[in-house]
C-alpha cells in the first residue's frame, strides 16, 4: 500500500519543455521571456490589469506592504487564525498586527470583529483567503471604504477562488500570491503581486529590484530588496497557468467526493457558503470533538494517509503573542485537518481515504 501525501505538485504540460527553454538558451536569472509571460497570463487570469513576479509569497506581502507605505505606528488588522507569514510580514514593515477572530462556517475573518477593532492607528486590513474560501469581500471592501482603510489581501490560499464571481486579489489595494511547490499552481517558489494603483505598481516593481533607478545606472535612491522571481521559475508558472482551469476543477471534484462520502460522519468538510467559487487549496475537515482530531490523524497515519493540522492561532506564538482569546478561531484551529488534497489524487486513493476516515468513526462507537 503506498503512502498517500497531502500534497503532491502536478507538473505535466509544457513545465519540462518550458524549463528546457531556459537550460538551453541561458536565461536562467530574473530576466527572460518567461517573466512578463507569466505575469501578463497570470494578470489575465485573475482579471487585473497588471502583476508583478517575485521570489516566494511572503516576500510578495512585504513588498506590497511596504509599497503602501505601512510601517512603524500603524496597526494593521488581521486574523488571528492565519498562516504565520500573514502576521511576520506585519511585523517585519515595524506595524503592529491586530488580531481578530474568525467565523465557524466559512473558517475566514469576521467583519464584524475587524469593524469593533478598528482604532485612530488602523491603516490596513489584511484579508486571508484561507484553504481556498474567499472572505465576505462585500462587507469588508465597505468597511475599508467608510472608514479610510487600506485593504490588503493574502490569496496566497486563493488562486482561483472568486467571490461573486470575482476573482479573489482584485478587491484590495494590494494583492499576494504565492506559488509554493503545494499551493494550487506552483512554480517551486514563487509570488505574485497586483496592485489597484500604477503608483503603488511601480512601487512595488522599484522595491523588488534594489530599488534601481529607471533612468541613471547602478543609482540606488530608496531603501530596496532583491525580491525577483527567475524565468526558470516563470517559466513553470506559465505552464501551470496553462493547466489551471484543469487542476481547480479537479480540486473541487475532490472536494465534492470527500463532502458526499463523509457526511454521515461526526464532522464537516470545508463547504462554500454563498455566492463564491471555493477552489479547495486544501481540502479540510472539521471534526464535531475536538479529542478527535489528533487520534483521527494518527489512524489516517498508521493506513499511511498524510494529512496535516489546522494552523494554530498566530497569536499564541512565542513572538507575536497576544493575551487576548478568539474562541472560534481557537477552536475550528484544534479540531481541523487538511486531507489529502492534490489534482492527481485517484479515485481509488480517494476511497481509501474515506474509507478509513469511516472506520475511525465506526470504531470510536463500539
Ligand atoms: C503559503 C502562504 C504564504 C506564504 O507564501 P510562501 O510562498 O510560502 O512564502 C502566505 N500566506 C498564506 C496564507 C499562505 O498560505
Amino acid at each position: 500500500m503506498s503512502r498517500i501525501p497531502v500534497y503532491e505538485p502536478y507538473l505535466g504540460g509544457n513545465v519540462s519543455a518550458y524549463v528546457n527553454e531556459c537550460l538551453t538558451t541561458g536565461w536562467i536569472s530574473s530576466r527572460g521571456a518567461f517573466i512578463s509571460r507569466f505575469e501578463n497570463a497570470f494578470a489575465e487570469f485573475v482579471g487585473a490589469s497588471q502583476a508583478t513576479s517575485v521570489a516566494n509569497g511572503t516576500v510578495a506581502l512585504h513588498l506590497a506592504l511596504d509599497a503602501l507605505g505601512i510601517g512603524a505606528g500603524d496597526e494593521v488588522i488581521v486574523p488571528s487564525f492565519t498562516y504565520i507569514a500573514s502576521v511576520n510580514t506585519i511585523l517585519q514593515t515595524g506595524a503592529t498586527p491586530i488580531y481578530v477572530d474568525s467565523l465557524e462556517e466559512t473558517l475566514q475573518v469576521d467583519p464584524r470583529a475587524i469593524r469593533n477593532a478598528i482604532t485612530p492607528r488602523t491603516r490596513a486590513v489584511m484579508a486571508v483567503h484561507l484553504y481556498g474560501h474567499p472572505c465576505d469581500m462585500d462587507a469588508i471592501s465597505t468597511l475599508c471604504r467608510d472608514n479610510g482603510l487600506l485593504l490588503v489581501e493574502d490569496c496566497a490560499e486563493g488562486f482561483g477562488t472568486r467571490w461573486k464571481g470575482r476573482h479573489v486579489g482584485t478587491f484590495g489595494d494590494v494583492a499576494t500570491f504565492s506559488f509554493f511547490g503545494n499551493k494550487t499552481i506552483t512554480t517551486g517558489e514563487g509570488g505574485m503581486v497586483l496592485a489597484r494603483s500604477a503608483d503603488v505598481m511601480d512601487k512595488c516593481r522599484r522595491l523588488k529590484s534594489q530599488g534601481v533607478s529607471p533612468t541613471r545606472e547602478y543609482w540606488h535612491d530608496i531603501l530596496a530588496y532583491n525580491y525577483r522571481m527567475t524565468n526558470i521559475q516563470a517559466a513553470i508558472g506559465l505552464a501551470q497557468i496553462e493547466m489551471a482551469e484543469e487542476i481547480i476543477k479537479r480540486k473541487q471534484q475532490i472536494a465534492t467526493i470527500y463532502r458526499t462520502e463523509l457526511s454521515p460522519l461526526p464532522l464537516r468538510t470545508h463547504d462554500p457558503v454563498g455566492d463564491v467559487d471555493h477552489s479547495h487549496w486544501m481540502c479540510s475537515i472539521v471534526v464535531d470533538r475536538l479529542e478527535d482530531r489528533d487520534r483521527l490523524r494518527a489512524h489516517l497515519a498508521d493506513d499511511e494517509i498524510e494529512t496535516r493540522p489546522f494552523f494554530p492561532l498566530a497569536s499564541q506564538m512565542p513572538h507575536c503573542h497576544s493575551d487576548q482569546a478568539f474562541p472560534i478561531g481557537d477552536s475550528v484551529s484544534k479540531r481541523g485537518i487538511n486531507l489529502p488534497s492534490y489534482p492527481g489524487l485517484t479515485e481509488g486513493q480517494l476511497d481509501r481515504i474515506c474509507s478509513s476516515i469511516t472506520r475511525y468513526f465506526e470504531g470510536r462507537q463500539r
